[in-house]
């Protein structure tokens, strides 16, 4: 398997911002706007008013996306390119981060419902990447294999999201599977007991979209604010076969890590006590490392803190290096998010 992974300083990290429309009820109850965006400028506007005094804070970004901003625009736009990557054989992330309610899930799914034929115009990163990388496979004739795995991370636990039914399953196989991280010496990162599914239309991918979604539902059931505290990945693996001269063959293969993060509100803010926040569940150490994973890499820093948490040793093979890293930060445009949406603009201002 020949995964290019080279080791070298360039960081390529991107950040996007997206600010999401008001929804109908904000709309009826006519909350203030707070957030301009100015896509040519790719510029963010936070009107605040500090004693009786507008003051405007400015933030600028890779790419800017307004309320207007559609599905497919942002997929061409940024997603598309890092997709190109991992056909190449690289491995990339792309992370929505945000606080709950700004539009992760929407941007990284979408709207769930497919009716046959083409992808709706709802449709989110996940299912439009499946579709692109088919279609350019399939023009190239290639002979190719799609791999997906479908976890979520919640209090540093891993649960596959696509395992079957407990109910479903024969009694002697009852007892959960034990999910588990591997690292070979090459610093490639698996994770073990984790169903793998193979895939091979865009239509499938809508059925293990909701596969996970129900089995996020359960387990909401069982504690409130799950899944606003819960980081989920989709992993897409690409193996392509390559001919090389002689007798002997290669597969390349690159893969693609679609995160949707837990609500950005969950990150420790810098008041508060660390072994409080703690016993109330308050810390979330991977949200917490990510931002010191990317910083370090950002900077260059010798030291790149992957094995503090479980969510960046997954993603280890895919963060740094030579891989293309995508966050999307997302925003609400009210007056009521005003201090969340600061927070997530300085914290995704950083990760530049
Ligand atoms: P999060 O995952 O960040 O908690 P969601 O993706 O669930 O937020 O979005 C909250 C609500 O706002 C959902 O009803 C979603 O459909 C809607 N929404 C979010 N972003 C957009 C957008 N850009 N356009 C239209 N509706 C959106
Ligand atoms: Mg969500």
């Amino acid at each position: 398997c020949l995964n290019r992974q080279d080791k070298d300083k360039e960081t390529n990290v991107q950040v996007l911002l997206r600010c999401r429309p008001f929804s109908e009820d904000e709309l009826r109850s006519n909350v203030p706007r707070v957030v301009t965006c100015n896509e040519n400028k790719r510029e963010v506007t936070v009107m605040q008013t500090l004693a009786n005094k507008q003051v405007d804070r400015v933030f600028t970004f890779d790419k800017v996306f307004g309320p207007k901003a559609q599905q497919r625009s942002i997929y061409e736009q940024a997603i598309a390119p890092i997709v190109n990557e991992v056909l190449d054989g690289f491995n990339c992330t792309v992370f929505a981060y945000g606080q709950t309610g700004t539009g992760k899930t929407y941007t990284m799914e979408g709207g769930m419902r497919k009716k046959g034929g083409d992808l709706p115009a709802e449709a989110g990163v996940i299912p439009r990447a499946v579709r692109h990388i088919f279609d350019i496979l399939e023009a190239q004739n290639a002979d190719y294999n799609m791999k997906v795995t479908f976890l979520e991370l919640y209090n540093e636990e891993i649960t596959d999201l696509l395992s079957p039914d407990e109910n479903s399953r024969p009694t002697e196989e009852k007892q959960k599977k034990p999910i588990t991280l591997m690292e070979d010496g090459k610093g490639c990162v698996f994770v073990r007991g984790l169903e793998e599914e193979s895939v091979y239309s865009v239509n499938e991918i809508y059925t293990l979209l909701e596969r996970g979604a129900s089995k996020r539902r359960t387990a909401e059931t069982l504690l409130n604010k799950r899944s606003s505290r819960s980081h989920s990945v989709f992993t897409i693996t690409v193996y392509v076969k390559e001919t090389v001269i002689g007798d002997e063959e290669l597969i390349k293969c690159g893969k693609l890590n679609l995160v949707d993060l837990a609500g950005s509100e969950n990150i420790m803010r810098s008041g508060a006590r660390e072994g409080r926040a703690r016993e109330a569940g308050e810390i979330n150490k991977s949200l917490l490392t990510l931002g010191r994973v990317i910083n370090a890499l950002v900077e260059h820093s010798a030291h790149v803190p992957y094995r503090d948490s479980k969510l960046t040793r997954i993603l280890r093979d895919s963060l740094g290096g030579k891989t293309k890293t995508c966050i999307i930060a997302t925003i609400s445009p009210s007056a009521y998010c005003m201090d969340e949406t600061l927070s997530t603009l300085d914290y995704a201002s950083r990760a530049k």
